[in-house]
């Protein structure tokens, strides 16, 4: 028998290819928990995104939709204007939940699709899911899946998915504007 294993969904194209490749070697099902998307609109849609391709690839996910948004900026502010440290809180927050929700359901493996973002920093996501796994005694597994990604987003296109311009946060959108410096600068 597989065993399950809880993966963090960070949006639902990113969770076609991930369940795509883990479903040959465990029963994977999805945790949704991102109060990092922003604002509340982009919010919606991207988890309206997902609840489709979660229907469509008939898989099974925990809808955790706690808008948390005082906690994600109290715990990131401090480093907003450092995209790494920025990200590492932000990674940290989410895999933490997922590895607390994995824990009560008493599923020993956790991941997120993250891993199939040619734009995350997988070195700091399998830093901070290694150490949450050891802290709650739940093993993260690290995955490399950005070689899958222009595939996912191929099928996004087939499958008329909304397809996010940005990250997630305020920052990443300033990034992608290119207001971010700018902003910066100014104070
Ligand atoms: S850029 Fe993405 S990973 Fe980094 S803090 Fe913003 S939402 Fe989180």
């Amino acid at each position: 028998m597989r065993e399950r294993i809880i993966v963090h969904v960070c949006c639902g194209i990113c969770a076609i290819e991930t369940f795509q490749h883990l479903q040959y070697d465990f029963e994977p099902a999805g945790y949704w928990y991102n109060p990092n998307i922003h604002p509340y609109q982009e919010y919606k849609l991207r988890l309206q995104t997902a609840g489709y391709v979660f229907q469509r690839i008939k898989k099974e996910i925990e809808w955790d939709t706690r808008y948390n948004i005082f906690d994600w900026f109290s715990a990131v502010m401090p480093h907003a204007k450092e995209k790494n440290n920025r990200c590492r809180i932000c990674y940290h927050l989410r895999l933490e939940k997922t590895a607390q929700f994995a824990k009560q359901e008493g599923i020993k493996f956790f991941t997120t699709t993250m891993f199939a973002s040619i734009h995350q920093d997988l070195k700091a996501i399998k830093e901070s899911g290694i150490s949450i796994g050891e802290k709650y005694g739940v093993e993260f597994l690290p995955l490399d899946l950005t070689k899958y990604y222009q595939k996912g987003k191929q099928t996004a296109r087939q499958w008329h998915l909304y397809r996010q311009r940005y990250c997630g946060c305020l920052f990443s959108e300033l990034e992608r504007e290119g207001l971010f410096n700018e902003n910066i600068e100014k104070r």
